[in-house]
């Protein structure tokens, strides 16, 4: 018998990462320049050096006035990110950082490049709560939550090493943030939101980033995807699904237990009623455990009971992890569960697994002692 899964939503709480120029709004960061003796303008020179230029450095700060510059980043730019460890692979389109946070902590977090965009995988807690047995986060529990910060420093350091040529040697913009990396991004809502809206901020007050191109990614913590659905934003909402039925669902992904196969599907059906944003349904295929054609049948049937066009499968060969029994599926197995998709009308395309030879695909980013 399989013991019962467990999962915690709440982190536990730690020492609060120190609070940087990023984890506040446009008021605030005026407020705090005010604070240092300088006029609220230089607020916004601080703005533009960090979201624009992309830089946290006092010397390349020379238009504020030499004397103050550096205490006035030394209060307001805290080192919260530094790279312990750097891994590269697909022809160096794929690179894999490890931050080490403040406390000691290690994150990951994976940049993609691809003809037409970057993609930055992002991490927004240290661990995860979620306990999904064949997620190598999820086996190692939840350490702490990442401050609003300490995602939006991944994404402007993941933004400079775009500029300055990190995949394949070419300058590139980072154009797409996915909530894919380590951690339940609706577990840690407010830091989330935060950075969410940060990235969206036009330049110089974010990263003028497109809604559409944001995916937040969720087990399916139900009333957090209704709050989603209430903030007016067009960002993309993934669910991770993995099983059509509440038996097999249970087991994979715990939470199923507190909201089940129908809830998580009626909320994402709202969210996109709510934003008109179609929604994406993973589904990690596993062999001899969820790829099974009745399987896919349910889950289109499920799909289609809830409407057209309103979603978007992607099914996704399972990555190997340390220590699980389980596999990826077939090929044959894989094409079998897309045509049966495709049959209901419901749209379905297989994800690439990037990185898996780094450890830094989908389900792989768990710290080593060795990296
Ligand atoms: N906690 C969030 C986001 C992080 S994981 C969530 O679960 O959605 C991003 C995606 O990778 C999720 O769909 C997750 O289920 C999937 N995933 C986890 N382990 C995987 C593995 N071993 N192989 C393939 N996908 C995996």
């Amino acid at each position: 018998m399989t013991p019962a899964p467990t999962f915690r939503i709440a982190a536990p709480s730690r020492g609060k990462p120190p609070r940087h120029f990023a984890d506040m709004t446009n008021e605030e960061r005026a407020k705090a320049v005010r604070d240092a003796g300088h006029t609220s303008f230089r607020a916004k020179q601080l703005a533009t050096h960090y979201f624009t230029h992309l830089t946290a450095d006092p010397d390349d700060m020379t238009d504020l006035p030499a004397a103050s510059r550096d205490a006035l980043v030394k209060a307001l730019f805290p080192p919260l990110l530094s790279p312990a460890f750097e891994v590269a692979t697909d022809d160096g389109e794929t690179v894999k950082t490890l931050w080490s946070l403040h406390d000691g902590v290690k994150v990951e977090s994976v940049l993609m490049g691809y003809p037409d965009r970057a993609t930055l995988c992002v991490t927004s807690q240290a661990g995860c709560g979620m306990a999904c047995p064949f997620c190598a986060t999820g086996q190692m529990g939840l350490t702490r939550n990442l401050s609003a910060a300490e995602i939006i420093e991944q994404a402007r350091l993941a933004a400079r090493a775009c500029r300055d040529g990190a995949l394949g040697g070419k300058p590139r913009r980072l154009s797409n943030i996915v909530f894919m990396g380590m951690g339940e991004p609706l577990a840690n809502y407010n830091a989330v939101l935060r950075a969410v809206r940060t990235f969206l901020a036009p330049e110089p007050e974010g990263l003028g980033l497109a809604a559409r191109h944001i995916t937040v990614s969720t087990v399916g913590l139900v009333p957090a995807i209704d709050r989603l659905a209430g903030e007016g934003l067009q960002v993309t909402l993934a669910l991770s699904l993995h099983a059509p039925d509440d038996e097999l669902r249970s087991e994979l992904v715990p939470i199923n237990t507190t909201w089940s196969v129908d809830q998580a599907l009626d909320a994402t059906k709202r969210y996109f009623d709510a934003t008109g944003r179609r929604v994406s349904i993973e589904y990690a295929l596993i062999r001899d455990i969820n790829d099974h054609a009745w399987r896919a049948d349910l889950l289109a049937e499920k799909l289609a009971k809830r409407g057209h066009s309103w979603v978007h499968v992607n099914p996704i060969p399972l990555n190997p992890t340390p220590g699980s029994k389980w596999t990826a599926s077939e090929p044959a197995v894989e094409r079998e569960f897309i045509h049966r998709l495709e049959e209901h009308a419901i749209p379905a395309t297989i994800r690439d697994t990037r990185g898996s030879d780094i450890d830094g695909a989908c389900g792989q980013l768990a710290i080593k002692e060795t990296s």
